[in-house]
């Protein structure tokens, strides 16, 4: 049988066509700016999020890294979320390699961070502060459960950065979740930032890589940067075909995982010893109880007993998260809701 992994979305496989595209893909040397497929990504990728370049990156991790490097000098803060994914899980990279000050305001259980959070951080002009810089949002905020960010609140973001003259980024590793959670285009969502990082691995299926976009002016710095960041690769268009399909087509079935999540959600809550905390875009977070017929690590490994790989989440023995996508179809959500009915029955 085949396994049923709620982990993450970064578990998903390519997809049969993915892997056609791969082999059939034209390839050159993408450091030289001539992988053809490479550079197709990229100017579609711009087009579809309305800004000017595109940068094929290997990871998430490293767009935003390498967008921080090129927007930010060394001593500058950043004003970002203080569960957000750049300030918790990237290692620490703006620090260690841009030296980089992340200063962090709380991120609020629907996503956001409050403007006037963010207004109070944005340091005056005294030779004693950093400078700040930029202002980051997260869309979809995973840490807190997947929540989406809208259009509106982007844009006062948005609003805010100019009115300081910051630079505004968003971390957009999940966008097109947030797209279709809100029913508009990705554009809609980027227009108010300089630049976006957006994640084609994870629910869009490919195996590898993310696109960073912005202006060219910008693009070139990012470039740059991320060849420091030994991100040039070379014949890397059997991984942009993968990542064009993503972009075109599994990006436009995401609310099938939205669905999903809903119909878990609520499978959830008819089953004893589970309290459903969150259901938002593709994520379920709940809590196994005390009084739960097993404890947290019998719980995982009862349903591992029939191929249905769940873990706590990092730090929280009690609380688990499910993450649906492309490879957890309507039947086999019926079939995780089954397994759990049953080892806590
Ligand atoms: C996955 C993710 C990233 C990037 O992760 P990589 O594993 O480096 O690709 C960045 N931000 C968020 C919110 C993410 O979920």
């Amino acid at each position: 049988m085949q396994t049923i992994d709620l982990r993450s979305d970064t578990v998903t496989w390519p997809t049969e066509a993915m892997r056609a595209a791969m082999a059939a893909a034209v390839v050159g040397d993408d450091v030289y700016g001539e992988d053809p497929t490479v550079n197709q990504l990229e100017h579609e990728a711009a087009a579809l999020f309305g800004k000017e370049a595109g940068l094929f990156v290997t990871s998430g991790t490293q767009g935003n890294l390498a967008a921080l490097l090129a927007h930010c000098e060394r001593g500058s803060e950043i004003i970002t979320g203080d569960k957000a994914h750049t300030f918790m899980y990237e290692a620490g990279g703006m620090a260690a390699l841009g030296g980089i000050m992340p200063h962090t305001v709380p991120v609020q259980a629907d996503g956001t961070l409050r403007l006037d959070d963010i207004r109070a951080a944005i340091r005056g002009n005294n030779e004693h502060f950093p400078r700040t810089r930029l202002i980051t949002l997260e869309n979809t905020q995973g840490t807190v459960g997947g929540q989406p960010l809208s259009v509106a609140y982007t844009q006062q973001v948005g609003d805010i950065a100019r009115q300081h003259g910051l630079k505004f980024h968003i971390d957009g590793a999940r966008i097109f979740n947030a797209a279709a959670a809100a029913g508009v285009p990705v554009r809609a969502l980027a227009e108010p930032a300089d630049s976006l990082t957006f994640c084609l691995s994870k629910g869009l299926c490919a195996p590898a890589g993310s696109v960073l976009v912005g202006s060219r002016a910008f693009i070139q710095e990012a470039r740059r940067a991320r060849k420091m960041l030994g991100g040039g690769l070379r014949q890397a268009g059997v991984l942009a075909a993968a990542g064009l399909i993503a972009l075109h087509e599994m990006s436009q079935r995401l609310h099938e995982d939205h669905a999903h999540a809903a119909c878990l959600a609520e499978g959830l809550r008819t089953v004893p010893g589970v309290r459903v905390l969150s259901q938002a875009t593709n994520f379920v977070f709940f809590w196994l109880e005390e009084e739960a017929a097993l404890s947290p690590a019998a719980f995982a490994a009862a349903l591992r007993a029939q191929h249905i790989i769940v873990s706590p989440y990092p730090g929280h023995e009690r609380k688990f998260r499910c993450v649906l996508h492309y490879w957890i179809t309507r039947e086999r959500v019926e079939m995780v809701i089954q397994a759990m009915r049953q080892v806590l029955g």
